[in-house]
């Protein structure tokens, strides 16, 4: 068979790190599986903008897109590199050059985890978030104007304290009926696919952002229309915030706008053991996704061996399951799951004391097993 052809762009700090992990792990589940992965490593992120001043070469999309998949670590380096630059041309430009619109993050807690719910148990929970990751309120539209300024003279006079502000500033959401029913669409397919309930929970909050959630509305139940056999239900995001927590295994496929959606999909890490556990990717229809674990770079941590891996390892599960190879997506799953259970190789946000690399290892040897 083909190999699967991967771009590999480890990033900075943890990043580097976890990837490495990650990697080692992907290619002893491709070797059980009987799947092989033509792997290439780039340099690029904030480290690389230190060397070159840019963060991505001009031609990174024309390299990237010849990839079925990307794996990226973790961009950024705080102290010495302006986010804008790391994270803004790495994580965002690939994610707008291949019309990456769904976020998706899998909350399938392995049992072992740290655990923060005392009323429910992690075999409980298993549902899937997707967020639209490429409009709504982060198109960074507005400006920040003086109370004189044409932009803001008929708002001045709809509040007291806008009257009386030296300065007032605007941040225009953009929402496109495209897509809105793209995603919208897109966790109805998954739905479609997932074992058991195929229930769609769309979060909304059109009692306040009438116009755009009013829209959004309109339009999830016109595609859910298209999909009698699946169950569909809306909540406001606040609403739903609580649910997350009091209810969260009566959800299966969870879909968001972007800010809410990057609200949500934070507290959906902690349902699955933090940050060190929690899987995601970039899904795009006309290019190559991007498969990255939601953490950042982590300074704090960084260069120390301690990061926990686990984030990165079940995200190359997850890219696997995208390439269709479910064999050696399952495989990851179970060898996480018996080390994560067995509790003896865990780094120390999970409350181990091992490094990095131990438990890549384990992960790694449980596999063959
Ligand atoms: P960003 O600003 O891009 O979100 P960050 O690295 O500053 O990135 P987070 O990724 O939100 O922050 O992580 C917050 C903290 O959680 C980190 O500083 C680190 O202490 C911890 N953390 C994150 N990822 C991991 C991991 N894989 N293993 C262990 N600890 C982690």
């Amino acid at each position: 068979m083909k190999p699967h052809k991967i771009a590999v762009i480890p990033g900075d700090g943890i990043g580097v790190e976890v990837i490495a992990e990650g990697l080692k792990v992907l290619q002893a589940a491709g070797q059980k599986a009987g799947v092989s992965f033509d792997l290439e490593q780039f340099p690029w992120g904030a480290g690389y903008w230190l060397e070159h001043k840019v963060a991505l070469p001009p031609d990174a999309l024309d390299i990237l897109g010849r990839f079925d998949a990307i794996y990226l670590g973790a961009v950024g380096l705080p102290d010495q590199v302006p986010e804008s630059v790391g994270v803004g041309q790495v994580v965002l430009g690939i994610r707008s050059g291949f019309d990456q619109f769904a976020n998706v993050r899998p909350v399938q807690p392995v049992g072992g985890c740290p655990w923060y719910l005392q009323h429910r148990k992690s075999e409980d929970i298993d549902f899937v978030v997707i967020r639209e990751a490429t409009e709504g309120f982060y198109c960074n539209i507005g400006g920040r104007y003086a109370p004189a300024a044409a932009e803001v003279a008929d708002i001045i006079p709809m509040r007291p304290a806008f009257v009386r502000s030296k300065e007032i500033a605007l941040q225009t959401g953009v929402f496109s009926e495209f897509g809105c029913r793209r995603v919208i669409r897109y966790a109805f397919e998954l739905a479609r696919r997932r074992d058991g309930r195929k229930r769609v929970t769309s979060t909304t909050k059109s009692n306040a952002l009438t116009h755009a959630m009013g829209m959004w509305d309109q339009i999830f139940e016109q595609v859910a229309g298209e999909y009698p056999d699946c169950e569909h239900e809306w909540a406001h995001v606040d609403a739903l915030a609580m649910r997350f927590i009091t209810n969260p295994e009566r959800f299966d496929v969870v879909v968001a706008s972007n800010l809410f959606g990057d609200i949500l999909t934070d507290l959906s890490a902690v349902l699955v053991g933090g940050l060190g556990f929690a899987p995601g990717g970039n899904l795009s229809e006309t290019g190559p996704s991007m498969f990255e674990p939601p953490h950042g770079s982590a300074p704090d941590i960084a260069g120390k061996g301690i990061a926990n891996p686990i984030a990165a390892i079940l995200t190359a599960a997850f890219m696997l399951e995208c390439l269709d190879e479910l064999e050696a997506a399952g495989l990851i799953r179970r060898a996480v799951a018996l080390v994560v259970e067995a509790g003896e190789v865990l780094t120390p946000d999970a409350g181990g004391t091992a490094t990095t690399e131990q438990v890549g290892d384990a992960i790694a040897t449980m596999l063959q097993q």
